[in-house]
């Protein structure tokens, strides 16, 4: 089974599993999973009873469960997470790994995350890096409203969030480093089909095509929006790593690396604009 294949089945299982009930039980008793097992004999109450009911129907089927218990866990942090924003994945910590190392601790960066979602790539990079000022975008204002919500609740107060569509709405503002995981799944990919990824906005997952618009459009424009010697990092679909490449180098990018996920799967690009 070649990765790609056993990413897709992984992806594809959806329903409720017994780890699903744990975590939605526990979400309807405002407990911690732990706690379940301590108190294994415990009569639930009707109402919590119908609650956690009515998730476990909802989650057989098919509805994700960070969407039933409204958080997700990314980079340490627990966000607030809607069915207006993608569920933030394992695969993108690995584009937060590799933006923190270009960016010095104590360095008070510029800082921009295009189609901030959730804000989870923006909040992470904000609170490592609490001199550096981080500015979200998105085309989405129900998306915006969950970022800033999240940014409120973690107490995050370097980031900003602001509508955009890539850098229509930026002026000429310069970054020390950008950051994107834009939507790049291919029109044809039956993986749109398939387990959660039914119930995610479909705009956050696939610029339609062959999945390389929207990292097309980030990948041009992106110099004229970065420092001398600033980095741009993108996230891209499974197959795209060698098409993404390209495009770094006919856009004028130099030093370009890339980056596996934890499944080994090629995921991240970057490059830095000439000095
Ligand atoms: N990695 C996500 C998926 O395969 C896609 C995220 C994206 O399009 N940026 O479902």
């Amino acid at each position: 089974m070649t990765d790609a294949v056993s990413v897709r089945r992984a992806q594809v299982a959806s329903g409720l599993v017994p780890l699903d009930a744990q975590v939605l039980l526990a979400h309807v008793l405002d407990v911690p999973r732990a706690w379940l097992a301590a108190h294994a004999s415990d009569t639930l109450r009707a109402q919590a009873a119908d609650a956690f009911f009515e998730l476990a129907r909802r989650r057989r089927d098919g509805e994700p469960v960070a969407y039933l218990t409204g958080v997700r866990e990314f980079w340490g942090l627990s966000l607030r997470v809607t069915a207006d924003v993608l569920i933030p994945r394992p695969e993108t910590e690995t584009l937060v790994e590799l933006s923190l190392s270009l960016i010095p601790a104590a360095a008070s960066a510029n800082i921009l995350d295009l189609g901030t979602g959730s804000g989870a790539i923006a909040l992470s990079l904000a609170h490592e890096r609490p001199q550096a000022r981080v500015t979200g975008v998105d085309i989405s204002a129900v998306a915006l409203a969950v970022a800033r919500d999240n940014a409120r609740r973690l107490a995050i107060g370097n980031a900003d969030f602001l509508s955009s569509d890539w850098f229509a709405g930026l002026g000429d503002g310069r970054f020390d480093l950008i950051v994107a995981n834009p939507p790049y799944v291919g029109s044809a990919d039956p993986h749109l089909q398939d387990g959660d990824v039914r119930f995610e906005p479909r705009v956050a997952l696939s610029p339609g095509g062959d999945g390389l618009t929207a990292l097309r459009a980030i990948i041009a424009g992106a110099r004229a929006h970065l420092v001398a010697g600033g980095h741009l990092v993108v996230e891209h679909g499974y197959d795209q790593s060698a098409a993404v490449q390209a495009l770094f180098r006919d856009a004028g990018f130099g030093g370009i690396s890339i980056r596996n996920d934890l499944a080994g799967i090629a995921r991240v690009v970057a490059g830095s604009s000439p000095a």
